[in-house]
């Protein structure tokens, strides 16, 4: 249904807007049944998936754009999740999924009546990953197993900054092993409280200590406070009060701060 002239069009830039029949959903489950590789997969179900949408008006050269197809959510999120499963046979599921999401797929329209397909494919994850710690990342991990009990012992076990470091830190670690990124992980130092990841796929990433500036929590006082007690302007033409200043978090107490990702 071509609906460039239909008023009640959300999109004005949506020139196709249609249910898939389901022979094209079949040809687009064989397609990433088939697939060899990320690359491959990408560009042939998008193919057949954008074949299908095309009008015949339209110039085969012509790159394609996205925006200007539609289908209903049941079918979009279906094939994205088809899709990305597929890649888990290669660890690229989560770049795979944001690529798809965010620039490759057709728009989507909410459209109850039509159900969701079925896109039935086997577990593709590797049956076994592994993780491989240098001794140093072990290092790492003790320091920052270390570095939460001096925040629950500073500042108590049910205080906002232990609860936020130490939720923060089992987040990334359960993110980090369980996301498929391929079947080899390669983790080392990457400061003192802070990991950096290799993967197996080609990703890179940091799950890095965001430690917290001290500085004073008076008014009108734009001072930073450095760990020996010695007050500096927090930038340039900052007022600094002559004054006992008022630090955010004690000198000589252990670094509030949270743990997150860094691709
Ligand atoms: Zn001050």
């Amino acid at each position: 249904m071509d609906t460039s002239t239909n008023p009640t069009n959300p999109n004005p830039t949506v020139q196709v807007r249609r249910v898939l029949h389901p022979d094209e959903l079949h040809r687009i489950h064989t397609v990433i049944r088939d697939a060899a590789d990320t690359r491959q997969l990408l560009g042939t179900a998008l193919r057949v998936l954008y074949d299908a949408l095309s009008t015949d008006t339209e110039s085969e050269a012509r790159p394609i754009a996205p925006g200007r197809y539609a289908i209903p959510t049941s079918q979009w999120q279906a094939v994205l999740t088809a899709m990305t499963q597929r890649a888990q046979a290669w660890g690229t599921a989560a770049e795979v999924g944001l690529e798809l999401a965010l620039n490759l797929m057709p728009a989507h329209y909410d459209d109850p009546t039509v159900p969701a397909p079925h896109l039935p494919l086997p577990d593709y994850r590797p049956a076994e990953f592994q993780i491989t710690l240098t001794r140093d990342a072990v290092d790492v991990i003790a320091a920052c197993e270390a570095h939460l009990g001096q925040l629950r012992g500073c500042y108590g076990h049910a205080s906002e900054i232990y609860q936020d470091a130490l939720h923060s830190w089992h987040r990334i670690l359960a993110a980090m092993l369980t996301m498929n990124t391929g079947r080899d992980t390669q983790v080392s130092k990457d400061g003192h409280l802070s990991l950096f990841v290799r993967t197996s796929s080609g990703l890179v990433y940091g799950l890095i200590f965001h430690g917290a500036t001290r500085y004073c929590t008076s008014d009108g006082c734009d001072a930073l406070i450095a760990d020996d007690g010695t007050a500096r302007p927090a930038h340039t033409g900052a007022a600094v009060r002559d004054h006992e200043h008022t630090p955010s978090y004690p000198v000589g107490a252990p670094r509030p701060g949270t743990w997150s990702f860094h691709s």
